[in-house]
């Protein structure tokens, strides 16, 4: 035994069944082992316990009254899970699979995130198992002021200040942050992806996908290659994907999948970005539509594949990106695309490779950028949303834009480079553990024991 394998036991048994949080927490954990043995200060100051585990996390009831005046209860929670760099940062997840593990997980990725963006924000995150598919406007408007009246205690601007993920955006954001202001009749920045119309940062709604596709430039400049007519994979068919697909374009690449919780489409000609917007921004309506609406295009139902694979990663391609949620790409996936020719792949989501999947990239040496990295230019963009209400300014899109392409470059650079310190040079992951693990333990360090 030693210090990582009895932290990560130590887990398995104070955090049963918690596999999504086990899952992210080992990942990291093991990637650690270099820095640990040539610095053990870390262990002296026993960081590794008391990074796994948060420092707050609150769990609540949240009721709220359906369109046919019954009573309907969700669980609500937000982990604040580590405020050594700054005030915690990270959005609320509104999905039915939510639950402890999936916060925790995503809590613990936001820490290392956060910290490899450069800026000033600690690491946290919460949500609800509230589906928002389905349901009405009044719904959603309820059961986010439901869900604020618990919350509001519990954020601020130099506290916490929480954004949107899966299930949260503009709309809910909105609901939230008016409940909030109707509660404590204070006008602050507390939430980020807000409206333009008040507060709100030009690029935000971007920043997640753009942010990934400019992490794959890096990447593959590094290996003096660029994403000019790359035929590119996008699963997902959210902000996220929309915006990988945006900037793919932009970029003269050429995006010919993305899917949703029904299926995949495959469009050979580009998937058409129009279309997608409309169908997903304002209809709110499932992919079968797309198919109905673009003959040359394929729609494969959900399940098409028995080795637990799935479609999106099955097509020809150069490049892919993740854009769905985690673990939505399996060894056998992973194997499908390096065979198909796949040496890029980029994770505007959070955490979507299995660990075999991921180990299966790393080992196969293709250009491959692990979430925390790849899709760190959301919560970036948050953060420039947070200076902007500080100084009650309203910066350009060219500015934000331009912040956002340096603060990705740096990431990718800062994993690359603590990745050569480290003697496996493109191993990104690594890379990437290390190099945001190392600021917060040394911040943790010197906030002494708190
Ligand atoms: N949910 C996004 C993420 O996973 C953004 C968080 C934020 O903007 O605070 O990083």
């Amino acid at each position: 035994m030693d210090y990582i394998h009895d932290t990560l036991s130590g887990l398995r048994a104070t955090s049963p069944a918690q596999s999504e949080f086990y899952q992210a927490a080992e990942e990291v954990l093991e990637c650690l082992r270099p820095l640990l043995q040539s610095n053990p200060r870390y262990h002296e100051h026993s960081i590794i316990e008391r990074m796994v585990e948060p420092e707050r996390q609150i769990m609540f009831r949240v009721c709220w009254v359906d369109d046919h005046g019954r009573v309907q209860i969700n669980k609500g929670y937000r982990v604040q899970f580590n405020s050594a760099l700054g005030p915690y940062k990270g959005g609320l997840r509104f999905h039915p699979s939510v639950n402890a593990s999936i916060i925790k997980f995503l809590g613990f990725e936001q820490i290392f995130k956060n910290a490899l963006t450069g800026l000033p924000i600690g690491g946290g995150k919460g949500g609800s198992n509230f589906d928002p598919k389905g349901k009405s406007d009044g719904e959603i408007m309820r059961f986010c002021q439901a869900f604020m009246t618990e919350l509001y205690r519990h954020i601020g601007p130099t506290r916490d200040v929480p954004a949107g993920d899966i299930g949260v955006g503009a709309r809910e954001i909105g609901y939230l942050y008016g409940q909030y202001k109707r509660i404590t009749a204070r006008y602050e920045g507390i939430l980020t992806g807000k409206s333009l119309n008040w507060g709100g940062s030009l690029g935000r709604k971007e920043a997640t996908g753009y942010g990934a596709v400019y992490f794959a430039q890096n990447m593959l400049a590094a290996r003096k290659e660029d994403l000019r007519s790359k035929t590119c994979l996008v699963s997902g068919a959210g902000n996220v994907a929309i915006y990988t697909i945006e900037k793919l374009y932009q970029l003269g690449a050429k995006p010919i999948t993305c899917s949703d919780s029904g299926g995949t489409i495959h469009d050979p000609r580009g998937i058409n970005l129009e279309t997608l917007k409309r169908l997903k921004e304002v209809e709110r309506a499932p992919l079968t539509k797309y198919a109905e609406q673009h003959a040359e295009s394929t729609y494969i139902p959900k399940g098409d594949y028995p080795d637990d694979g799935h479609a999106v990663w099955r097509v020809k391609a150069d490049a892919a990106f993740p854009c769905a949620t985690q673990n939505e790409l399996t060894l056998s996936d992973a194997k499908a695309l390096t065979h198909n020719g796949v040496y890029c792949v980029s994770e505007g989501a959070n955490m979507p490779s299995t660990a075999d999947a991921a180990n299966h990239f790393i080992a196969s040496k293709i250009a491959y950028g692990p979430g925390k990295a790849a899709n760190a230019g959301g919560v970036a963009t948050s953060q420039l949303e947070m200076a902007q209400n500080s100084s009650m300014e309203q910066w350009s899109l060219e500015k934000v834009d331009a912040k956002l392409q340096a603060i990705m470059a740096n990431i990718h650079q800062s994993c690359a480079t603590t990745a050569e310190e480290f003697n496996e040079p493109h191993n990104l992951v690594l890379g990437a553990n290390i190099a945001g693990f190392r600021k917060v333990a040394d911040a943790m360090i010197e906030q002494g024991v708190c």
